[in-house]
């Protein structure tokens, strides 16, 4: 790793705090796209005006947004939810497993899918994240002693993940791919979203998917499909009472035509976060960091939705956090995400129940040296404000 150029975390902060001190106040920072389409105004005032926001089992709106994601990604059906988090929550139960059942999760991922496993009662294992892609990958050599009749596997950042090297190895029957961050991504000629049993899409927040706030599950499998609406419908089929406990997750109509808005104007918006990312890690690329990169071993096409910038080794959580700080301060918008393994949380609740061993313990201490010295710029923004952002990470690691 070439890091001989790279100031200490003590020098950087020197040299930031006598720059700040001058100014007196944080830099602004960029305007992001927020995944919304302001355009749709006119037809979601429509929608208001009907007086009617959400139907039992889907309304028009949504009913045609579903069909058109499918198309879009190759599957048969959707089924448009409140959000992405409960998109996941439906996916993980319709598969009925017994509580305690193994599912294997990557740990490069969003918390979401870890609620979703915890909230079913399903005994998550982890796969460790590979330090070039910043995915969940098994090692060549891993051995693993479990089966996991479920997986459930994050395109994290965009990023797509190799899904037969964890499918194979734990013997997986069905597939989840999480699919929120990877929209428009492809692996070979097919779309990210396209293989799994289910694929769930979020569509907050800065998502290509931009519902404002909603998710997407699509599948082929009806039968898995009637399970999933009646988990969104309070545990009801069409009968007066329920036959499972469950809940109210269905999209509203509102949601259904700002993310209809949003697919016809993927492509463009897709080229626009690719130059972002390819501006990005253009000026990156020779300042001592490492930027995570897409994985050899598939032909894969990548929409970035955030660049992954990885430290050298001699960083630690303490100075990474300080920096991002600084960063903040600075105009960049970086961000940090924990490996799904360290979430406060799950120890306490696995030891609870036996789950907890020298393994994940392992596994813990690993994932850290990784995440530790990792942050986050999204995409969603202009390339000129993109290489604002990577001139100003170059120029405070190499302490100007
Ligand atoms: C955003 C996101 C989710 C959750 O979606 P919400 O709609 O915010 O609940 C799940 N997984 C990933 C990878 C995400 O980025």
């Amino acid at each position: 790793m070439k890091n001989n150029n790279l100031r200490t975390i003590e020098e950087i902060l020197r040299l930031e705090n006598l720059r700040y001190n001058l100014r007196e106040e944080a830099l602004p920072l960029p305007d992001e796209d927020t995944g919304v389409c302001v355009e749709a105004a006119e037809s979601v005032a429509k929608v208001v005006k009907s007086g009617k926001l959400c139907y039992w089992r889907g309304g028009p709106e949504a009913k045609k947004l579903e069909k058109e994601f499918a198309n879009l990604i190759g599957k048969k059906n959707g089924f448009f939810h409140s959000s992405g988090s409960s998109a996941l929550v439906t996916a993980v139960r319709a598969f009925e497993l017994p509580e305690g059942t193994n599912v294997t999760i990557t740990s490069s991922g969003f918390i979401s899918s870890l609620n979703a496993i915890y909230h079913a009662g399903l005994r998550p294992r982890f796969v460790p994240t590979d330090p070039i892609t910043l995915l969940g990958k098994f090692p060549k050599e891993f051995k693993v002693n479990y089966e996991a009749p479920l997986s459930l596997v994050t395109h994290f950042f965009g990023n797509v993940v190799d899904i037969d090297n964890i499918v194979n190895k734990v013997s997986s029957k069905y597939l989840i791919e999480d699919t929120s961050q990877a929209l428009g991504s492809k692996i070979g000629n097919d779309f990210a979203g396209k293989r799994g049993d289910i694929s769930t899409f979020a569509g907050s927040n800065r998502k290509l998917f931009g519902a404002g706030q909603g998710g997407m599950n699509l599948y082929d499998d009806e039968e898995l499909g009637e399970r999933m609406r009646i988990i969104g419908h309070h545990g009801k089929s069409d009968s007066i009472q329920a036959i499972t406990p469950g809940f109210n997750f269905r999209g509203g109509e509102m949601e259904a035509v700002l993310g209809r808005f949003s697919l016809r104007k993927l492509e463009e918006k897709s080229d626009l976060r690719m130059e972002s990312a390819r501006v990005f890690t253009d000026i990156l690329k020779d300042s001592g960091v490492t930027l995570a990169k897409k994985d050899v071993a598939l032909d894969s096409k990548i929409v970035w939705f955030d660049n992954v910038i990885v430290l050298p080794t001699n960083w630690n959580k303490k100075g990474r956090d300080l920096l991002v700080e600084v960063l903040n301060r600075e105009g960049v918008p970086a961000w940090i995400y924990p490996s799904l393994i360290e979430t406060p949380w799950l120890k306490p609740w696995m030891n609870s129940k036996g789950w907890w061993s020298d393994e994940e313990e392992n596994l813990l201490e690993y994932e850290k040296s990784i995440w530790d010295r990792a942050f986050v710029v999204g995409t969603q923004m202009s390339s000129e404000d993109s290489k604002k952002c990577a001139r100003i990470i170059k120029e405070i690691l190499a302490g100007k």
